[in-house]
């Protein structure tokens, strides 16, 4: 299962310390060109709609307004980059009602097949599509998975899972797997090392979570083998918990190599995106043991 670092215009510039990062960044109006800043480039690249931000917004934009942004996040990137595209999608987000949550579903799969229309007329091999699987229940997941593959979408991806128990992403995901294949299928949103495993030993082709920067800002330090979170000494955050960490650890990743102390200074914006690296790296590194001992590495 690839790993993609869901990544935004402020946070750290992890392909610099790790060449095999793959990246996904969405097309909010503040990510514009933001790979253009970086040297080396990201080989695999998942560019999301950012339906999530335009959906509190007054306006939706319009399919060409988003790919706009989604291309000038892509453009600069190598031919080898292999470049992935999210179609916009009408989250269910703040949708209570039944006919509500309908509209979203059929809005989501009207965009669905105007925007793979629109990227196939361009015939650039580099590019994909991915269709956004979107529904309220067991029958419209499965409807919606359906039409996304009339349409002729071979990638997949699932999400608004955040708010579902365990359980309950486990049942979903198994059940979009079961119609589009799990190799086919990318999970938004992941935070837990528990479904990224489950994700693993179900075959699931790739999953993204903003987790080591979030982490980091809220002054959380990642150690792996065995996988630990401590809080830092100097900060506030979650004064009951007892798993402060006072002096660093031995640690091989880039940012402890040079100077481990860094990682443990709250603040400024600076030393938490040193800390998001270093929680990249474990987080890493426990994702790629998972993947060892179920053997799929
Ligand atoms: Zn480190």
């Amino acid at each position: 299962m690839d790993f993609y670092i869901s990544w935004s215009h402020s946070d750290a510039n992890f392909i610099d310390y790790f060449p095999d990062c793959f990246m996904l960044v969405s097309a909010v109006p503040d990510n514009r060109g933001s790979l253009r800043r970086f040297q080396k480039k990201p080989r695999k690249l998942l560019v999301d709609c950012g339906s999530v931000y335009y959906v509190k917004q007054k306006e939706r934009p319009s399919l060409k307004e988003v790919y706009d942004i989604q291309a000038s996040i892509y453009d600069g990137c190598p031919v080898s980059t292999e470049v992935t595209l999210v179609h916009f999608d009408e989250p269910m987000l703040y949708k209570e009602t039944l006919s509500q949550k309908y509209y979203s579903m059929e809005r989501t799969l009207f965009n669905a097949n105007e925007y793979i229309t629109l990227i196939n007329s361009f015939k650039d091999e580099r590019l994909s599509c991915m269709g956004v699987i979107q529904g309220f229940d067991e029958a419209s997941i499965i409807y919606s998975a359906f039409e996304l593959q009339k349409m002729g979408y071979k990638k997949f991806g699932i999400g608004s899972l955040l708010k579902k128990n365990l359980s309950e992403q486990i049942a979903i995901i198994k059940l979009a797997s079961n119609i589009v294949g799990a190799s086919n299928l990318h999970v938004f949103g992941v935070t837990g090392l528990l479904p990224i495993k489950t994700m693993i030993d179900l075959g699931i082709a790739s999953c993204d979570s903003t987790r080591p920067t979030m982490a980091a800002a809220f002054y959380q330090v990642f150690y792996s083998n065995p996988f630990r979170t401590f809080y830092l000494a100097e900060s506030h955050a979650k004064p009951s918990s007892p798993n402060r960490l006072e002096s660093p650890l031995p640690c091989l990743c880039p940012i402890c190599k040079n100077n481990a102390n860094e990682i443990l200074i709250p603040s400024p914006r600076e030393y938490m995106r040193l800390r998001s690296v270093h929680n990249y790296f474990h987080l890493t590194e426990e994702i790629n043991e998972m993947k060892r001992n179920k053997g799929v590495v």
